[in-house]
């Protein structure tokens, strides 16, 4: 089993609902956001220039830097994949938002310690989507188990040839796109 989620980029209109969702859902101060969506572009040649939206929360890496530059252990991979931080164990000495090559980590002043996306994971763990997922009203987002060849994530994937956001970094992300 492991958690991975698809967002088609040919759906995202760019409203944020994802964004503030997250932050309700993780009751996060003011301009912490784990999931920021980009606007991208223009792309392409001219006079066919085009942009689009690219949503970016933590692409839960397979092989991910993050958990490898944590001196105390507190980011961790749990076995279903999701990479998450134990505020107990955060010290708060940044290392792991040097390593993450994405930038989706945020060091929260209040608690003293580095946050990001957990994929909901106590949601996940109740049979429930991620708030991002339930959110987002135009279902640019799926989740599901990417290790199932059957689960509609897999499938999707396939026929709709979607790729993680920069592959070449060799982190191996849990999180596909649907490229416009
Ligand atoms: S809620 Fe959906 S459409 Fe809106 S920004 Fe997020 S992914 Fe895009
Ligand atoms: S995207 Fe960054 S924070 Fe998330 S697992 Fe990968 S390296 Fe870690």
């Amino acid at each position: 089993m492991r958690w991975g989620m698809l967002i088609d980029l040919k759906k995202c209109i760019g409203c944020h609902a994802c964004t503030v969702a997250c932050q309700q859902e993780h009751n996060l101060p003011f301009g912490e956001r784990w999931n920021r969506v980009l606007r991208v572009g223009p792309v392409g040649e001219y006079p066919n220039l085009t942009s689009y939206f690219l949503p970016v929360p933590c692409m839960h890496c397979e092989d991910a830097p993050c958990v490898d530059g944590c001196p105390t252990g507190a980011s961790r991979k749990r076995a279903d994949g999701i990479v998450v931080v134990d505020e107990l164990k955060c010290v708060g000495c940044k290392f792991c938002m040097v390593a993450c090559p994405y930038g989706v980590r945020h060091y929260n002043e209040e608690k003293g310690i580095v946050e990001k996306c957990i994929m909901c994971f106590d949601r996940l763990d109740e049979g429930k989507a991620p708030r991002c997922v339930e959110t987002c009203q135009l279902k640019a987002r799926y989740i599901g188990d990417l290790d199932d060849p059957n689960s509609e994530i897999v499938q999707l994937i396939r026929k709709k040839s979607a790729r993680p956001l920069h592959e070449e970094l060799g982190t191996r992300p849990a999180v596909y796109y649907i490229f416009p």
